[in-house]
């Protein structure tokens, strides 16, 4: 196995995918926790905030193991879904942002 498939073996099992819904809106924001980090994502843009999808773009490559672990964690409900109010999602993207 790659170091990178080992990764996303390991954010899966230990459920660090994370989806979290606000009510009522339905705006969805997806993460993966890492160790001491967390990142955002948009699995069906495929976009995430951390370096490596970052250099990865330069180098022409479009994912990295955050978006391959939210797109297998999706397929087998693997996914931990925490539901908020959209009265706190400013605060939510503030302290996402501040993290990074
Ligand atoms: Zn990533």
């Amino acid at each position: 196995m790659t170091k990178d498939s080992e990764r996303v073996q390991s954010i899966i099992s230990e459920k660090r995918v994370k989806l979290h819904v606000f009510e009522p809106s339905q705006r969805k924001i997806w993460t993966v926790v890492g160790l001491g980090e967390e990142h955002w994502m948009d699995p069906d843009d495929s976009y995430c905030s951390c370096p490596g999808f970052y250099f990865g773009k330069l180098n022409g490559k479009t994912t990295c193991y955050h978006l391959e672990s939210t797109c297998l964690a999706r397929k087998d409900n693997q996914v931990e879904t925490i539901v908020f109010s959209d009265d706190e999602f400013s605060d939510f993207l503030s302290g996402l942002i501040s993290d990074l």
